[in-house]
């Protein structure tokens, strides 16, 4: 069976697959190359670049460059609002998955420099990513990249013993309908997957500009199972590998045309409706966070891997969609960034959910 292709607004979101340890932050680590390999190989949810995406296909994908290990883009900027920040795993980690010291304590100004560096770039592709979306089609579908171990590590703080679903699907309240969850679940069930909804794994990540305010952006975190396609003590991929990466790119894909065609209509006539404020509250560990936005560092590069220009990605979409009358996404790009420097405080909030017990 051939794949199928995402739809042009799906953007896909990748950022635990890097195993890279940059050399000059390498001396911030407590481990020696055996440990940090070891601990790398735990944490990364190795190839799901590959999983999720055809790298001969278009769609826009936003990859972080660097290992969690050096700065996880999915935790919220400010450990006052990420809770496992308490756990010693905020955006910048102390400690390792089983909870040993990862690295030396970093000054202030080292922490700076690595969100500078790393995280900051990255959340701003983001946007860029969606704000085309949204500029051409109109929607946007962020697609949350993860694959998970088998036994839990001892930070997740979960029972080892405890049974894991191949797939977990991931939702927000807000961004999340019940007909993208469904399509997302139902999808991955129709071709043989055992599959949870927000367990072991919850909430979608969504950017902060449009986190809450923005019906337009859908969001859905999906988790892979890393015994279906890993050796998992060392990282390398199984020999059916291709088999299962189709598998899984073919019912992301069909469940994004599926959400595409079931929500559309609610998606244009409610596209800046607030929720309503039990939402904020049925989740009690869910809030925002807040970030001091830099317009320094930033370009324009969406893909790391195929290292797309936003307006070659633009050209890239499928033209499933007529074009805008103002395709000058460099430009949008640009104002999206500068405006972000001068007017908002808040733009780039990490909109990852979080439950009481966050565990990714
Ligand atoms: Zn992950």
């Amino acid at each position: 069976m051939s794949d199928l292709f995402y739809p042009p607004w799906v953007v896909l979101h990748i950022p635990h697959d890097s195993v890279d340890v940059p050399a000059d932050v390498r001396n911030q680590f407590l481990l020696d190359d055996r440990q940090l390999a070891k601990e790398l190989t735990r944490m990364t949810d190795h190839k799901t670049l590959a999983l999720f995406a055809h790298l001969d296909q278009s769609v826009a994908i936003v990859r972080a460059p660097v290992s969690r290990l050096v700065v996880d883009v999915e935790r919220f900027e400010n450990d006052q609002y990420e809770p496992m920040s308490a756990r010693g795993m905020g955006a910048v980690y102390s400690v390792t998955s089983s909870l040993k010291p990862l690295r030396r304590k970093l000054s202030a100004a080292e922490r700076d420099s690595l969100m500078q560096a790393y995280y900051y770039p990255h959340h701003a592709k983001l946007e860029v990513a969606v704000s085309a979306a949204i500029k051409i089609y109109g929607r946007c579908l962020v697609i949350d990249c993860h694959s998970f171990p088998s036994v839990a590590l001892p930070y997740e703080l979960a029972d080892a013993d405890d049974s894991r679903p191949d797939i977990c699907i991931g939702s927000d309240d807000f961004h999340t309908s019940p007909e993208l969850a469904n399509a997302f679940v139902a999808a991955f069930q129709a071709d043989g997957w055992q599959v949870s909804l927000n367990e072991p794994f919850a909430g979608a990540l969504v950017p902060s500009s449009r986190y809450r305010k923005d019906r337009r952006v859908g969001a859905v975190m999906v988790e892979v199972n890393r015994r279906l396609y890993l050796r998992e003590y060392d990282g390398e991929p199984l020999s059916n590998f291709a088999a299962v990466a189709q598998r899984v790119r073919q019912c992301c894909m069909a469940a994004s045309v599926s959400y595409r065609d079931a929500s559309s209509q609610r998606i244009f006539s409610a596209s800046t409706s607030a929720p309503p404020p039990s939402s904020f509250f049925h989740h009690p560990g869910r809030r925002p966070g807040f970030m001091k936005v830099s317009s320094s560092g930033h370009d324009m590069i969406l893909n790391e891997t195929t290292q797309t220009s936003a307006s070659e990605s633009y050209n890239s979409f499928k033209p499933a969609a007529p074009k805008p009358k103002d395709q000058n996404l460099t430009s949008q790009a640009a104002c999206l960034l500068g405006l972000s420097s001068v007017r908002c405080s808040n733009i780039f909030i990490s909109a990852k959910t979080h439950f009481d017990a966050q565990k990714w």
